[in-house]
C-alpha cells in the first residue's frame, strides 16, 4: 500500500513494515511477520523497484512481530539487518520477551489479531542468526538515511527512525495508534509494552521533531504532528 510516493508499507495495518525509497533504492524498516515476504516482490514492483534495490533492513525493536522475514532476507538476500545495540539479543532469540502480560484485552480484536499474525507466519517466526547494531543518535548509512533516537521503555531497545527527507518518523512501538489486543484507536503506548512509564517518559526524546507523516509499528499512519501524538498518548496513559 502507498503512504507516499516512496513510502510504501506491506500488511493491512494492524502489523506494519514500511519501504523506504531515495534515488532508486530502497530501505525496510521492520519486517512484520514471516508471511509478508510472499507481498514483498509486487510492493516494491508498485514502487517501480524490485529485491535487488532492497539495500538494508532496518528493526525499530526485537520483538518477534517486526523480525518477521528479516532473516530469510539476511541469508537468500544478504541483506543487512540491523537493530539498537539494547535489542540485539532480544532479536537474535537470546532473552525472553520484556513484555509483561497482554495488559487489558476485548476478544474479538485480540483473536483477529491473532489470526492475522499466525496465518502469516506470525507463531513460528525465526530470529536472528547475526545482527549489526547501532545507537542513539547514529545516522544510518543505508537509504534514506535514518537518524536514530533511542526510545527506551516497549524494549530497551526501542528506536525511533527519523528520515527528514521524506517527512516522516517512523516510531515502531514506541506508541502504536491502534491497540491490536483491544481495537482502541489513537495514539496509546502500544501493547506488549515492558515498562509503560518509562515508554511515556521517553515521549520527551521525539516530541520536538517535525515529521508529517508518523508511522507506527501498529495502525495507521497519524498526520496531526508528533506533538499532538504524543499529548495524546500522556494524557490517555494518565486515565489508565
Ligand atoms: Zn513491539
Amino acid at each position: 500500500m502507498q503512504v507516499t510516493p516512496s513510502i510504501h508499507r506491506l500488511g493491512n495495518g494492524l502489523i506494519n513494515s514500511y519501504l523506504v525509497e531515495e534515488s532508486g533504492e530502497v530501505t525496510i524498516i521492520d519486517a512484520g511477520v514471516p508471511g509478508y515476504w510472499g507481498d514483498l516482490p509486487a510492493e516494491l514492483a508498485a514502487m517501480g523497484r524490485a529485491l535487488d534495490n532492497v539495500r538494508a533492513l532496518v528493526l525499530t525493536h526485537g520483538h518477534s512481530d517486526h523480525i518477521g522475514f528479516a532473516e530469510r532476507m539476511r541469508r537468500e538476500r544478504h541483506t543487512p539487518v540491523s537493530v539498537h545495540e539494547l535489542d540485539a539479543a532480544l532479536a537474535r532469540g537470546e532473552v525472553p520477551n520484556p513484555a509483561k502480560g497482554l495488559g487489558p484485552t476485548r476478544l474479538g480484536p485480540l483473536v483477529r489479531f491473532l489470526l492475522y499474525a499466525g496465518l502469516r507466519g506470525g507463531l513460528r517466526n525465526r530470529p536472528l542468526g547475526e545482527v549489526a547494531t547501532f545507537g542513539d543518535g547514529a545516522t544510518l548509512d543505508v537509504p534514506g538515511s535514518p537518524r536514530v533516537i533511542l526510545v527506551p521503555g516497549h524494549t530497551p531497545g526501542s528506536a525511533a527512525l527519523h528520515v527528514p527527507s521524506h517527512d516522516a518518523l517512523f516510531v515502531g512501538d514506541a506508541f502504536a495508534t491502534k491497540a491490536v489486543t483491544t481495537g482502541d484507536e489513537g495514539p496509546l503506548v502500544a501493547p506488549f509494552t515492558a515498562n509503560a512509564d518509562e515508554a511515556v517518559r521517553s515521549l520527551a526524546r521525539i516530541e520536538n521533531i517535525e515529521a508529517g507523516w508518523v508511522l507506527p509499528g501498529h495502525g495507521e499512519a497519524w498526520t496531526g504532528g508528533v506533538a499532538e501524538a504524543v499529548r495524546l498518548v500522556r494524557e490517555r496513559a494518565k486515565q489508565n
